[in-house]
């Protein structure tokens, strides 16, 4: 058992006894774990407040070998996410990271790619950032990082290039755009405009920030979301719990 230090969101966590809480963390270095917080839930304790939903803080954790929960020592508080007492569209978007993170994230899995992008997320949501458009940005990158990005631009049965002008054939257990060629017999494919395919791409694209000034008409949203949160339902084998609400986002 060795001491690990690292930063740290707050995804999750549960009482499990009078004094004591088990918390759901994504950490820098170490990915997800999941830790027992001993005395946390006391007026006093030695976390000082630091595991609240979102916070991003700075932990020191015994790791355990087996299956057993982390021992969390140390959590000292970085920055706190204080939507929750301003703005309920900004509350629920971070839920909806936590959610994300927690979801799409194995234990013991280190992705301090997605960390950075998932902090950035955060403070940007905590302040003036385009909700819609932070949201779906870290959406985008984390299924580029953890090698879930749907084929955007070439047909996922046989690479070539698909035209994206007006409607293109989505496959959502192939995982990307289809040409005609390969879509007969495919299940569970969907008609999506061009024009969302192609915001995809730009919001996947890690090496721009053109998404910054991306147009996000209520029409070309409601569709994108469509499409996205049928993909990532499928991804997950369940239908995320803040799925309805980011519908409800388009400007
Ligand atoms: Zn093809």
């Amino acid at each position: 058992m060795s001491a690990e230090k690292s930063l740290a969101i707050v995804l999750r966590t549960v009482d499990f006894s009078e004094t004591s809480l088990v918390v759901t963390l994504f950490t820098r270095d170490f990915g997800k774990i999941g830790a027992l917080a001993k005395g946390a839930r006391r007026p006093k304790s030695a976390f000082e407040g630091a595991l609240d939903l979102l916070s991003l803080c700075r932990v020191v954790f015994l790791h355990k070998s087996t299956d057993a929960l982390d021992l969390l020592t140390e959590a000292k508080l970085q920055r706190r996410f204080r939507a929750a007492s301003r703005d309920l569209t900004r509350l629920y978007a971070g839920y909806y990271v936590a959610e994300l993170l927690d979801e799409l994230t194995h234990t013991g899995d280190p992705h301090a790619d997605l960390f950075d992008a998932a902090e950035q997320a955060l403070a940007e949501l905590d302040g003036e950032g385009d909700v819609a458009a932070v949201l779906l940005r870290l959406e985008m990158t984390a299924l580029r990082v953890l090698g879930h990005l749907p084929s955007l631009a070439t047909c996922v049965g046989c690479d070539r290039p698909v035209e994206l002008e007006g409607r293109v054939a989505f496959g959502m257990l192939d995982g990307g755009v289809l040409c005609a060629d390969c879509r007969p017999g495919k299940r569970q494919v969907v008609s999506v405009s061009g024009g969302v395919v192609k915001t995809l791409q730009q919001f996947a694209d890690a090496t721009s920030d053109a998404w910054r000034s991306a147009l996000l008409p209520a029409k070309v949203w409601g569709e994108l979301r469509g499409v996205l949160n049928h993909y990532l339902a499928n991804l997950l084998g369940k239908k995320p719990k803040l799925h309805d609400f980011l519908g409800s986002l388009a400007k």
